[in-house]
């Protein structure tokens, strides 16, 4: 296919239909994970291993990732990422419920509208309210919010940053005050565990500290080694807290480094050594470059275990979830697609769409001709314009339900690509397509 003359929407209409790409090669059939036992010379099911041995159930729901492609060219992942709440493909993207609810969008919609496997929810805000004793004796975040799937908590580290008033940062741990109230509350890397378990949360992340940009290299080295030294704490304090624990919750230690690749890598190597369940990579998206933050997730490239996920923390624009992608990243997350909706701004395959535009007043088309949502199925520009104006909840919940389709439409083009061993012309296109959507 020549790039050139195609849109990066009519390229992945093509991705989709396939009809002069090579076909895509089979995925393996998914067999049901196994495990040995020497001493007996047997290889069980996981699910007879838990009947015959219900004590040991612990051991087997653990996260764990498998491969199922990789881009030889650009070494781009296609995987599976196994939790106790479900499998989920990657790469994959992870809306974000901040308050345990993605705005505007009720579970029902996020489960079995869009398939969403996994949410996002932040660890600062639900630790000042409801307060995560409360989420606890109500049985856990899933059952509070009603949800299925996966949960992925941050360690509530970069709110701390980025929203607190006042904050010291102390070996110990980070006191801040919070952003309702006024009182004072303390992290440490021991707690944010402890918080993040009483959510029941799959996938629990490290307390970091995430610097501001710009620092000095100086200011980032004393930092990335102050977060090496949490992770490590955080490690020991979660390793103790699953070996008393009946259920599997993993932990993901974050990269940071500032804008300084040769801070990164020292830093991913060391929390190598924690032989982690994944690893993040953060301080990203902190008013740099663009182009820096994909030269910080290149640095650690190499360094970070092939056969972990890697998570990209808080990217990115639709164009760029490909060159994430393309630099070995497995997850993301991102408050643009919703935020985006709700202040009008929509992305569509033919690129950004402001929906006050008067251009858009008699529109009867949908927001995008190729999307399959329920809001592009229904309902046609002119309407979601006048609710928009109007101010009426629903354009809220309208808008949001086609971005984070949009995103999760993006991220299936992409494992296809991978998958069909065509990604790297899907990156070309990507690059040459003009969208003038950011
Ligand atoms: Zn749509």
């Amino acid at each position: 296919m020549l790039c050139g003359e195609y849109s990066f929407q009519l390229y992945c209409a093509d991705v989709h239909k396939a009809p002069a790409a090579p076909p895509p090669r089979p995925l393996p059939p998914q067999r049901p994970p196994v495990l040995t036992l020497p001493f007996l010379s047997l290889r069980l099911s996981v699910s007879a291993v838990k009947i015959l041995f219900p004590r040991l159930q612990s051991d087997l729901s653990q996260i764990s990732f498998e491969l199922v492609a990789e881009c030889p060219e650009t070494g781009a992942r296609a995987g599976l990422l196994h939790t106790p709440h479900g499998a989920i493909e990657t790469p994959v993207f992870m809306p974000v419920g901040t308050h345990a609810a993605v705005k505007g969008l009720s579970q029902r919609d996020l489960a079995e509208d869009l398939g969403v496997k996994i949410l996002l929810a932040n660890t600062y805000h639900l630790f000042l309210r409801p307060g995560h004793e409360l989420i606890r004796k109500m049985g856990g975040l899933h059952r509070f919010m009603s949800w299925p799937n996966a949960i992925l908590t941050d360690s509530g580290g970069f709110q701390v940053f980025s929203l607190s008033g006042l904050r010291k940062i102390t070996d110990e741990g980070v006191i801040f005050q919070s952003h309702l109230d006024g009182d004072l509350h303390t992290f440490t890397p021991e707690s944010t565990v402890d918080v993040q378990l009483a959510f029941g949360s799959d996938i629990c992340m490290v307390l970091d500290e995430c610097p501001e940009y710009p620092v000095t290299h100086e200011y980032a080295r004393q930092s990335m080694h102050r977060t090496v030294r949490w992770a490590q704490q955080a490690d020991r304090h979660h390793r103790m807290r699953m070996s008393e624990s009946a259920t599997r919750h993993a932990l993901f230690p974050i990269v940071q480094g500032s804008m300084f690749p040769d801070l990164r890598a020292v830093c991913a190597r060391s929390l190598v050594d924690l032989d982690s369940d994944g690893y993040a990579v953060g301080g990203l998206s902190v008013g740099e470059p663009r182009a820096l933050s994909l030269e910080m997730v290149e640095a650690t490239r190499d360094i970070l275990p092939r056969q972990k996920p890697r998570y990209a923390m808080g990217v990115g624009m639709p164009k760029e979830l490909p060159e994430y992608v393309a630099r070995g990243i497995d997850m993301m997350d991102c408050v643009l697609p919703s935020r985006n909706a709700r202040n009008g701004y929509l992305f569509t395959s033919e690129g950004r769409l402001i929906v006050k535009h008067a251009r858009y007043k008699d529109d009867e088309r949908p927001i995008d001709e190729k999307c399959q949502c329920y809001t592009c199925r229904r309902y046609s520009r002119s309407y979601l314009r006048h609710l928009f104006l109007s101010g009426e909840i629903l354009y809220s919940s309208l808008a949001t339900r086609h971005n984070v389709r949009r995103y999760l439409d993006i991220m299936c083009e992409i494992r296809h690509a991978i998958i069909s061993f065509t990604f790297p012309e899907y990156l070309k296109c990507v690059r040459s397509a003009s969208l003038d959507a950011e």
